[in-house]
């Protein structure tokens, strides 16, 4: 039996009993049907036939999930920051135990091809262990003595949290966030995306099954203009951690209003990799080819725009064209593939439709630029090639691997196109003169840069966009300052003059 006739099978025996029931939530430690009886489905973007439905969380749902999260908060808030950590790894550890099984839902349910799912589960369970070790000494402040007063802060959690995430990646996205929030001891509600929402459901019930007291991470499916617009609206919920497109963000802002929420928005991306002639061209190849076709383009931090140098640009093109060509798009559960079907006919429709923008704009398309034949969402990897910045395919996010190569003839034009764009979450650069290296990382709008890598992730560090891409920063000790509430306490020393009114 081949390994993907293998994997089949077991993706079958997994998702048996979701063929008998619709996929509940899950509140206060327990699944729960959804109380409207409303359903969506659910999709496999590998032939657009139906997994399964899933519950269509409305109102009430998310009401449930919030009480239970505020009436769980505060055992959670007291708890010693030593023994949430020992529960946090674990939860990581039953993830490492049921990572085959999380990876083959994950790429059968978002057509992501299984050799990178395989990683993001285990970097899921690593997720949990990071942040589990900051949980002992998360509410550690500073100490700023005064002349006559010593001031010192301490940090507490913010309360129960909303967490709503998007498609691509769903369980190690959601991870991100869930974990630094149960590490400051905050509650959770998260609310998944509609088209992908089966790992979600495991994370939850493995977390809990790990020890998680009932009502520390809740979960309610359902469709973001009701389940999640309804969740930034909660009064009990007191930050929102989004992670989606930049329109969601600012409505999520709007409805977030009236409650005063704390906003955490990692948004879209239009990431420049800028590929100068003194680069070490072959390692630049690579994560070029890596940045835009792995996880189908379906990522935030996607180089979509190559920028590169106009010496170069022909050599450049042509070995990019023929590693394309040699790319291995198939069954997302076979191991071999390295491009998987686009999570759902609405999202390939779109990606599809660049492929005429492009030609209308006056790109070229060097390889791909079509759909691939079948039941499925699959597009061949594709290049557009002679494209300038102001073209619709230089400035849209695409979300599918689909590349525009743009031109530039020096370091300046190279900046100048690279920040005009609304979005700035990253930017890659390949140089092998150190200055221009630094000066770039300096000028570029990007919350991240990378230089001579691709997106290699250190979990300390700042993670997130300026501009369109984003509020605010993930990772480390930032995702605490989200998290908590930072208090500062000033006492005197009995020295100073008090004012004397009314004397
Ligand atoms: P999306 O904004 O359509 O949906 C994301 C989530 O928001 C889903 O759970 C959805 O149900 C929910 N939602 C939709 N409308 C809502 C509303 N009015 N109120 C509350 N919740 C609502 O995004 P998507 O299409 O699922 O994901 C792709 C996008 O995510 C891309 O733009 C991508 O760049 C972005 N993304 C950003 C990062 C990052 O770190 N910057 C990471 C991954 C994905």
């Amino acid at each position: 039996m081949s390994e993907l006739d293998n994997n089949l099978q077991k993706i079958e025996t997994l998702l048996a009993p979701l063929k008998k029931e619709a996929l509940p939530h899950f509140i206060n430690g327990k699944r729960a049907a959804g109380r409207s009886g409303n359903t969506f489905e659910g999709y496999t973007p590998v032939d657009n036939s139906v997994i399964g439905d899933v519950a269509a969380g409305n109102a009430d749902d998310i009401d449930a999930a919030c009480q239970a999260a505020d009436a769980a908060f505060e055992g959670w808030r007291e708890m010693p920051g030593s023994e949430r950590k020992k529960l946090l790894h674990k939860v990581a550890d039953a993830i490492v135990d049921n990572a085959e099984s999380i990876a083959l839902v994950e790429s059968y349910d978002s057509g992501q091809p299984l050799r990178f799912m395989n990683k993001a589960a285990i970097r899921s369970a690593a997720n949990f262990r990071f942040f589990g070790d900051m949980a002992p000494n998360a509410r550690d402040g500073q100490s700023l003595p005064a002349d006559e007063h010593i001031n010192y802060s301490i940090r507490q959690p913010i309360g129960p949290v909303g967490v709503i995430t998007p498609w691509n990646t769903p369980f190690m996205l959601s991870t991100w966030k869930i974990a630094p929030a149960l590490a400051a001891g905050c509650t959770v509600v998260h609310k998944p995306a509609e088209w992908s929402p089966y790992t979600a459901m495991m994370l939850a019930e493995i977390a809990h099954d790990a020890g998680l007291p009932d009502g520390v991470l809740n979960c309610v499916q359902g469709l973001g203009e009701d389940a999640g617009k309804t969740l930034t609206e909660h009064p009990l919920i007191k930050a929102i951690a989004f992670v989606g497109e930049s329109m969601t963000g600012s409505h999520i802002m709007r409805q977030g209003a009236d409650t005063l929420k704390r906003v955490h928005f990692e948004l879209g991306g239009k990431n420049p990799v800028i590929v100068f002639d003194d680069a070490d061209l072959e390692r630049a190849l690579d994560a070029v080819v890596f940045m835009i076709y792995s996880l189908n383009g379906e990522r935030c931090t996607s180089s979509s725009r190559l920028l590169v140098q106009e010496s170069i640009q022909d050599e450049f093109n042509a070995k990019l064209v023929e590693r394309i060509g040699k790319l291995t798009v198939g069954h997302p559960l076979d191991p071999e593939t390295e491009i998987g079907p686009l999570i759902h006919k609405r999202h390939f429709d779109k990606v599809c439709s660049y492929f005429t923008t492009a030609v209308e704009d006056g790109a070229s398309i060097a390889a791909g630029g079509k759909a691939i034949e079948g039941a499925g969402n699959f597009v061949a990897p594709t290049l557009f090639a002679d494209a300038s910045n102001d073209m619709r395919v230089a400035q849209q996010e695409i979300f599918g691997p689909v590349l525009t190569a743009i031109p530039f003839k020096d370091e300046a034009e190279a900046l100048r196109i690279a920040n005009d764009t609304e979005y700035g979450l990253a930017a890659y650069v390949w140089t092998n003169d150190i200055g221009r290296g630094h000066r770039l990382a300096k000028n570029l709008d990007a919350g991240m840069i990378w230089v001579n890598s691709e997106n290699n992730r250190h979990l300390p560090a700042p993670f997130g966009g300026m501009k369109a891409s984003g509020i605010g920063r993930d990772g480390g000790d930032y995702s605490f300052e989200f998290y908590m509430e930072t208090k500062n306490v000033c006492v005197a020393l009995g020295s100073h003059r008090v004012p004397k009114l009314g004397k």
